[in-house]
């Protein structure tokens, strides 16, 4: 500019393509500018020569560019850079300005080149953005490889969105199949201000789920569709928003729902990779479910949808362990399937499996692992058993219970006669596998035996024939009047008298001769023979007593035993009742016995019977006690009157200072809670001696008498023996 004057240096000046002025250093008026500058600005020469360089700021500027003219005046505005500049049209440019000092016209000014670098700065910034948005749809494609759960892919994609992306907040919400309402799953980023319920029809992403398509919004405060809810979002600094829905088959299962700081940033490259990132989300949901699909067809069979071998084999090994106890594997095959299948047609076969598949999975406690594990093949176990023995017991009332009911096919009813092979572990093995091994060997050999189930140990079988055979004895001896009751007396230790008997059963067998009872009413309480044994055993003992009145013999009461299982049965005082009366046996003539444990096991029921037999004023002894682990201030609910000590106290009563100091106390506490002693089993004069010592008041045993037939009961009552 030093040939000012010079005409081709004042044209090269004004035609110069680049904006360039020369203005005052002092008044910060413009002395001279270039048809680009004109041009570009929106002015004309004279209105551009009457601003100063402050009308080219944006208006936001000013007052900190003035505060900034006061300080430093001298140093200019226009330093090197890249600075916002407004046109006339008020439109914000961006300009990379380069500057010089300069005296022109004789005064201080600066000569200004003013490059305009919008469009450049703006693609630069575009480019940063979309590769922000690429970074983001790699991340979320890693985490869509590396993660398996739904949930945790949706909090890191929004985690993603944030971190990578740089939008202002991410949320993802699922939507039920009407696309009704949102749930949201996952958020990053800052916190969205709370929706009324009646606005949420108006959230984009309420919209984008029920549209079944993307829903933009680049500049919230102008977007009218957002206008209810433009106010709160605009506050927490949003300017727009976009939804994706997550789209799998026909139904959007979810929304990505992305916000940005910047109005604008949903452009068509932007929402480009978007798009494909939501496409990518929606496709790793239909393979996250195919997969979920996938690994329940791996573990169940598909008809019944029982938990197939493999499955079933995995719960089976978690269940071997020391601590269980005994396990049964069991599997049961369905009889004569394949002639059903023949005879029926094999979609026949497919209804009874399911019917069977159904009994088994519902009717039985979740504990029995119930699967299909083949063709008419299915497994399960039978666990916590104390022995072997109970599995038999559980398969037969229960399995077999189930399986035996008719099938219904139409209006058909076909029956299926299933058998079984089981494995006891640890007996048979120790894992799983080797279980199945010996179950099938002993499905096989049921098979080939005609026996409805077999276990593998072959001595299991053999124990379990000889109970099975004792069962059906027993059953026998009850219809063939095989029992017979024996009397042993029980004397008061004052008197020397017998003031009562206890009835105690016999099973005068026909090949075993006299069978005690400890042979058998174990057994007869596991099958619950016990209930008509126990029935027969009040009937003979009250038609004894009637029989000796008849015949003139001086009776004492006589005491029945009572097991657990009569205990807990409602009918027990019909039954008492019935033959009291049937024979005409008065009250006082019968005592009943009861244990400990058959009090205990089930209390509710024994103290209401107890309690009616006392108002009947039938006297009640507490058998065996010292054998259980009731304190006697325990049984102090029931109305006992004698308390008998059991045998293996009273057998070291005069040898073992332990025992006589234990009957020693049994005794107090009995007569400290009003109750008589009764020492049973005293087989010595030592052990008498000692009892009386303790102030015993009745013993019981073979030093007295063993139990005698009624014959030589009623003869001992004849001759009034004495202690
Ligand atoms: P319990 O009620 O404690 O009967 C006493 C048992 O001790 C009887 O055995 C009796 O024979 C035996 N005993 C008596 N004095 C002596 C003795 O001095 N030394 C020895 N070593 N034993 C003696 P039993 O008859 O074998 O009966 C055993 C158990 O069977 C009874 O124990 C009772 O619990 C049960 N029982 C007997 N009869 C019946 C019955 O009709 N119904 C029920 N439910 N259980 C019965
Ligand atoms: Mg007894
Ligand atoms: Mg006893």
């Amino acid at each position: 500019m030093a040939a000012a004057n010079d005409t081709s240096f004042n044209e090269l000046f004004r035609a110069h393509p680049i904006p360039m002025w020369v203005y005052d250093l002092d008044t910060l008026a413009f002395l001279a500018v270039n048809t680009a500058a004109i041009v570009h600005y929106g002015y004309s020469e004279d209105e551009f020569l009457a601003l100063t360089i402050l009308d080219l700021r944006p208006s936001a500027e000013l007052p900190r560019l003035r505060a900034n003219l006061k300080t430093a005046p001298r140093t200019g505005l226009e330093r090197s850079g890249i600075w916002c500049h407004r046109k006339r049209d008020g439109s914000l440019i961006d300009v990379e300005v380069s500057s010089h000092p300069l005296l022109f016209q004789g005064r201080a000014c600066k000569f200004v080149l003013a490059h305009d670098v919008t469009a450049r700065l703006q693609g630069e910034l575009k480019i940063a953005r979309l590769n922000r948005v690429y970074a983001l749809l790699s991340g979320i494609n890693s985490a869509i490889v590396r993660i398996r759960d739904r949930t945790a892919l949706f909090k890191e994609a929004c985690r993603l969105a944030t971190s990578e992306g740089g939008f202002a907040t991410a949320c993802i919400s699922t939507v039920d199949a009407a696309a009704t309402g949102l749930n949201e799953v996952a958020h990053a980023g800052r916190a969205l201000p709370p929706r009324p319920a009646e606005l949420e029809q108006h959230w984009c992403a309420l919209r984008a789920a029920r549209g079944q398509s993307t829903v933009v919004c680049n500049d919230i405060g102008q977007d009218p569709t957002l206008a209810p809810l433009r106010a709160p979002l605009q506050a927490r600094g949003f300017a727009a928003v976009a939804a994706f829905p997550l789209l799998v088959g026909a139904h959007a299962v979810a929304v990505l729902t992305l916000l940005s700081d910047c109005a604008g940033v949903f452009d068509e490259d932007e929402l480009r990779v978007l798009h494909e990132l939501a496409g990518d989300l929606a496709f790793a949901l239909l393979f996250l479910d195919r997969e979920e699909q996938l690994s329940y067809l791996a573990y169940h069979d598909v008809m019944t949808a029982l938990p197939n071998r493999r499955l079933f084999q995995d719960r089976l090994t978690q269940l071997l362990h020391p601590a269980s106890g005994v396990v049964a594997l069991v599997l049961v095959d369905l009889g004569r399937f394949s002639q059903l299948n023949d005879a029926l047609g094999r979609h026949a076969g497919d209804a009874v499996l399911a019917q069977v598949a159904r009994r088994l999975s519902r009717q039985l406690p979740d504990s029995f692992n119930v699967a299909r594990i083949g063709g008419d093949l299915f497994a399960l176990t039978l666990p916590d058993l104390a022995r072997g023995e109970d599995a038999a017991r559980l398969l037969n009332e229960t399995v077999f219970g189930l399986l035996d009911q008719p099938y219904l096919l139409g209006a058909k009813e076909v029956r299926v006669a299933s058998r079984a092979g089981l494995a006891l572990y640890p007996g048979d093995g120790a894992d799983a596998e080797t279980l199945f091994k010996h179950a099938e060997a002993a499905l096989k050999n049921a098979k080939a035996s005609g026996e409805r189930y077999l276990f593998y140990a072959p001595r299991m079988n053999a124990a379990l024939a000889a109970r099975l055979a004792m069962e059906h004895q027993l059953q026998e001896a009850l219809e063939q009047k095989q029992f017979v009751m024996m009397y042993q007396p029980r004397v008061d230790l004052a008197s020397g008298r017998i003031v009562s008997a206890e009835a105690l059963i016999r099973w005068n067998h026909p090949e075993r001769g006299l069978v005690g009872p400890a042979d058998f009413i174990e057994l007869a309480e596991e099958t619950g023979l016990i209930r008509p044994i126990g029935a027969w055993v009040i009937g003979a003992v009250c038609a004894q007593q009637r029989a000796w009145l008849a015949a003139g013999v001086d009776i004492v009461p006589a005491a029945i035993n009572l097991s657990a299982v009569q205990c807990a049965q409602a009918e027990l005082l019909d039954i008492i009742g019935a033959a009291m009366a049937a024979h005409r046996v008065e009250r006082g003539l019968i005592e009943f016995e009861l244990t400990e444990t058959a009090v205990m096991s089930n209390p509710d029921e024994a103290a209401r019977h107890l309690n009616a037999l006392k108002r009947l004023g039938i006297p009640l002894s507490l058998d065996d006690f010292g054998t259980g682990y009731s304190s006697l201030a325990q049984l102090k609910r029931f109305p006992f009157d004698f308390v008998k000590i059991d045998r293996s106290f009273v057998s070291g009563v005069d040898s073992n200072a332990e025992d006589t100091a234990i009957a020693g106390a049994i005794i107090a506490m009995t007569h400290s809670l009003g109750l008589r002693a009764v020492a049973e089993g005293v087989e010595t004069l030592a052990q008498l001696e000692v009892l009386r010592r303790l102030r015993c008041d009745e013993l019981q045993g073979y030093y007295f008498s063993r139990p005698l037939t009624p014959d030589q009961f009623a003869a001992l009552l004849r001759e009034g023996r004495r202690l």
